[in-house]
């Protein structure tokens, strides 16, 4: 076996709600367990986490914090740091970190989140998840009523613009990217009073730290106070590729929207001991929802080590018994 640093029963790797979530159920159930975790979680630039219940507003910061000690109350182990590669001794896993460290694990879960692949639109990366946003669940609320641009870069745009018209009576598609709308489309958009603007995005106008328009390439200016943007959602996946695990494309209207790793409904991936959770198994899962998957995952883990434990044991106890 190679020389690695330490040994744990599991290795989570990424420890944002999902790799938390599971950390704690590992760590409940007297597991060894260690989260490394690079601390960049994908919603670390908003204000604060909506639709979690009791957690509502919360910084995601604070979520991350408060997970944390809640792993380490049961002894789990936090790291800070990157997973740079994941390989195979036998049945053990070794994980190598930026830092040079090494641990090796009986069983990974990997919840290393998402990239929000956002479309180059100078200046849009700085206003992500603060007015350019992705998703009305998350902030809806918080522009109800406010003009929204909806920035098309897809066929998605229409669902997208139908959507946010929810929270606002004001809403404008800009076409930018998007082929032009079919008939059948631009009637649902006009019958919800949905302008199009035709052209594509050249900036953003933003005045005292605030979305205030965009400026389209001919010079015309749209007044909005946010912008919705479709990110490609492009899987935390590439350190599962030496363990063979691609990630495979999601779809929607012909139109590729992100990437995954596949696994079954408990977070199994086709590798035997590899489980994954949150957004890089469910580009849309929403922080609820990564927890969750988080928890469903360690609970599978906790029981294929426990299957593994009792074949051991039922070996050992024949070779004891036997004449
Ligand atoms: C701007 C914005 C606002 C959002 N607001 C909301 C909201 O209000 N409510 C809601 O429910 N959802 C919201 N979401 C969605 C939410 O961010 C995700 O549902 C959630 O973060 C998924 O949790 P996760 O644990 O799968 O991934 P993450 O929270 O992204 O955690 C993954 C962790 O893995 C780490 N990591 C990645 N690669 C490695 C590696 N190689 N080695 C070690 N660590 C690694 C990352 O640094 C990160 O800390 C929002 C998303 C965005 C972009």
């Amino acid at each position: 076996m190679q020389q690695t640093d330490m040994h744990y029963e599991v290795v989570v790797v990424g420890g944002g709600a999902a790799g938390l979530s599971g950390a704690v159920v590992l760590a409940r159930a007297r597991r060894r367990v260690l989260v490394i975790d690079a601390g960049r979680p994908r919603n670390a630039r908003a204000e604060g986490v909506h639709s979690y219940l009791t957690r509502d507003g919360m910084p995601p910061g604070e979520l991350v914090a408060v997970g944390r000690e809640e792993v380490r109350g049961y002894g789990g182990a936090i790291r800070d740091g990157e997973v740079v590669r994941i390989g195979r001794d036998g049945e053990v896993f070794t994980v190598a970190l930026a830092d040079g460290t090494r641990v090796s694990a009986d069983r990974l879960l990997v919840t290393t989140g998402l990239v929000d692949e956002l479309p180059p639109v100078p200046g849009l990366a700085e206003r992500f998840g603060r007015d350019a946003l992705h998703c009305p669940y998350c902030h809806g609320w918080e522009v109800r009523g406010e003009p929204i641009a909806v920035l098309a870069t897809g066929p998605m745009a229409v669902h997208q613009a139908l959507l946010w018209r929810q929270w606002s009576e004001t809403v404008t598609v800009l076409r930018h990217t998007a082929a032009p709308f079919g008939a059948e489309d631009a009637e649902r958009l006009a019958a919800r009073g949905i302008a199009v603007v035709d052209g594509e995005v050249a900036a953003l106008d933003v005045e005292d730290d605030r979305l205030v328009g965009v400026a389209l390439a001919d010079g015309s200016m749209v007044a909005c106070r946010a912008l919705a943007v479709a990110p490609t959602f492009t899987a935390a996946g590439a350190v599962l590729a030496d363990l063979g695990l691609k990630p495979t494309e999601m779809t929607r209207e012909g139109h590729v929207i992100g990437t995954y790793i596949e696994s079954d409904q408990t977070g199994a991936t086709p590798v035997p001991g590899v489980w994954v959770a949150g957004n890089v198994a469910n580009p849309m899962a929403q922080v609820v929802g990564a927890a969750e998957s988080g928890v469903r995952a360690a609970a599978m883990i906790n029981f294929d080590l426990i299957e593994a434990e009792t074949d051991r044991a039922v070996a050992e106890r024949r070779r004891a018994l036997a004449p």
